[in-house]
C-alpha cells in the first residue's frame, strides 16, 4: 500500500489536521489496519478513555515486576498489571510487540489496561 499525507477533519472540534505518512506506517508496522483517525490529537483522549476493546501491542512486560506497558494505537503507552492479563504463562507469551486486545480503565494513577488478551 502506498501511503501519503491526508487531510482529516476532526469530528469533534472541526479542525483540519494531517494524518501523516509516518503515523500510517507506524500503525501498519504494529499490525493495525490503517484507518483515518476521526479526531485530532487534542480531542482523541476523549475517545481513548471511552469503553470498548482496543488494539495495542506489548511494549514490554516484566514478569518479576508483574507489570508492563502496552503501546496504544495513537502511539501513547498504557500501564497494565499481570492480574489484568487473561491468559496463561504471561512470561512466555507477552513478548515485545505481541499484538493484544485490552480495555482502558481509569485509576488513581491514570488510565490502566484491563482484560488484556492476545490478538490472533
Ligand atoms: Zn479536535
Amino acid at each position: 500500500m502506498a501511503y501519503r499525507d491526508q487531510w482529516v477533519t476532526c469530528e469533534k472540534c472541526g479542525k483540519n489536521f494531517v494524518f501523516r505518512v509516518e503515523d500510517q506506517r507506524r500503525q501498519a508496522s504494529m499490525g493495525f489496519d490503517v484507518e483515518l483517525p476521526a479526531r485530532c490529537a487534542d480531542c482523541v483522549e476523549v475517545v481513548e478513555l471511552g469503553p470498548g476493546l482496543r488494539q495495542g501491542v506489548v511494549k514490554w512486560y516484566n514478569d518479576e515486576k508483574h507489570f508492563g506497558f502496552i503501546v496504544q494505537r495513537d502511539g501513547s503507552e498504557v500501564f497494565f498489571h499481570r492480574s489484568n492479563f487473561l491468559g496463561e504463562n504471561p512470561a512466555e507469551v507477552l513478548k515485545d510487540n505481541t499484538p493484544v486486545w485490552y480495555e482502558l480503565q481509569s485509576s488513581d494513577r491514570g488510565p490502566t489496561a484491563v482484560n488484556v488478551h492476545l490478538r490472533e
